[in-house]
């Protein structure tokens, strides 16, 4: 069979594969703890399951306007305003499938053949693909642990050509947990104004951030940032709602437009109960969100001592989302059973089968010298399976 051209440009998101080989591993009765959920642990709340179930019941089970109903885009209009202090028309709203959907429409929308878009890495897995698909080159620059993953003003500068079309930031990001302050994105905002660039702004994980940090968007900034913006944000993470398939952007109206269009000819729109439920979750969840956070919170700090204490792990303090990501090179070329461990998968390998402990390795997010954990799943698991990796770390020779 001849497939397409761009099928062998991408890879199968590794992330999910981790999930998928643990899942299998459990089903085979092998009592498997898992870090590798990229999903809160925490149920959806009643409320919001009850707006799905009441707009069922009432029939709104057909097609919807392709780029969202208008109640939810003025709940997300309400939401910037309130927790952003952007104020956006409708114009400027689409809803997606999902922030990953909304993403890939950006691409779509926006990028060309020979396009260039600078991602930081460690980066989230998804973009560099997206970026691919859309036949614009991803380029990668990579941030120092010493910088806490941060992209330096001076090292987006270096990266930036005639052809840089965008930059593509996620703060607090996934996986480093790094959280950006004002002041830094106010200087990445000033190199994106004077160079023209688009700034897509991944701000999914906006409720999660620790230690008493405040969350900025980076549109929140002036205007001249504002317009050259697109902020990508959905209800997956914050209400626990990764299986409805909700996300939205918001930006400059041509660019909506056109991601409308392209959503028009691939999904249209997105699931029409879980857009109600999108509803209440963005006007009705501020407990709810408060209660996962301190939880998340509390499971951060120990995981992070704990991977600290352990002789070749080190581990930088997330300051949000939900991912601890430690330095675990120290670990390579010492032995298990005789078989070295090379990298980051194979130290991924080696605590699937010594410590039956699901982890990502630093690899699928452009880093081989780093694994990533998850601490989205209950402080009780968290607990076995950091005495598990410790107990198996000390095996190696
Ligand atoms: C989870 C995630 C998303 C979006 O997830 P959806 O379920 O598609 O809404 C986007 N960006 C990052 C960095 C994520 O981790």
């Amino acid at each position: 069979m001849v497939l397409a051209e761009r099928v062998s440009k991408i890879k199968p998101s590794p992330t999910l594969a981790v999930s998928a080989k643990a899942d299998k591993m459990k089903a085979d009765g092998i009592d498997i703890i898992s870090f590798g959920a990229g999903e809160p642990d925490f149920d959806t709340p009643q409320n919001i399951k009850d707006a799905a179930i009441n707009a069922l019941n009432q029939g709104f089970t057909k097609y919807t306007a392709v780029d969202g109903i208008q109640e939810l885009k003025d709940a997300i209009i309400n939401k910037f305003q309130r927790q952003n202090g952007l104020t956006y028309e409708r114009k400027q709203i689409i809803v997606s499938c999902g922030g990953k959907h909304t993403i890939y429409n950006i691409a779509q929308a926006l990028f060309n053949n020979g396009d260039e878009i600078i991602i930081p890495s460690p980066y989230w897995v998804s973009f560099p693909d997206i970026v691919l698909l859309a036949d614009a080159t991803p380029v990668i620059v990579t941030t120092q642990e010493k910088n806490e993953f941060k992209i330096l003003p001076d090292e987006l500068r270096g990266a930036v050509t005639p052809k840089t079309k965008a930059i593509i930031l996620n703060s607090p990001s996934n996986p480093t947990g790094t959280v950006y302050t004002a002041e830094e994105l106010g200087k990445i905002a000033e190199i994106a104004v004077e160079k023209k660039l688009i700034v897509i702004s991944d701000e999914i994980y906006e409720e999660f951030v620790y230690d008493g940090l405040t969350f900025t968007s980076i549109a929140s900034l002036g205007k001249a940032i504002k317009d050259l913006t697109i902020v990508v944000n959905g209800v997956s993470k914050a209400y626990s709602m990764t299986g409805w398939r909700i996300g939205y952007a918001a930006g400059h109206p041509e660019i909506i437009s056109a991601m409308s269009k392209i959503q028009s000819q691939s999904t249209s729109n997105p699931t029409s109960i879980a857009q109600k439920a999108s509803v209440e979750a963005l006007m009705n969840s501020h407990g709810t969100v408060d209660t996962m956070v301190e939880e998340f919170n509390r499971r951060r700090k120990y995981m992070a001592e704990r991977l600290n204490s352990i002789d070749g792990v080190s581990c930088l303090k997330p300051m949000g989302a939900f991912y601890a990501f430690p330095r675990v090179s120290p670990l390579y070329q010492k032995r298990f059973n005789g078989k070295k461990i090379q990298n980051s998968t194979g130290l991924a390998d080696f605590l699937l089968d010594a410590a039956r402990v699901a982890v990502v390795p630093g690899l699928a997010f452009g880093d081989d010298n780093h694994i990533r954990l998850s601490y989205a799943t209950s402080f009780k698991n968290i607990e076995m399976g950091m005495d598990r990796i410790e107990e198996a770390i000390k095996q190696l020779e």
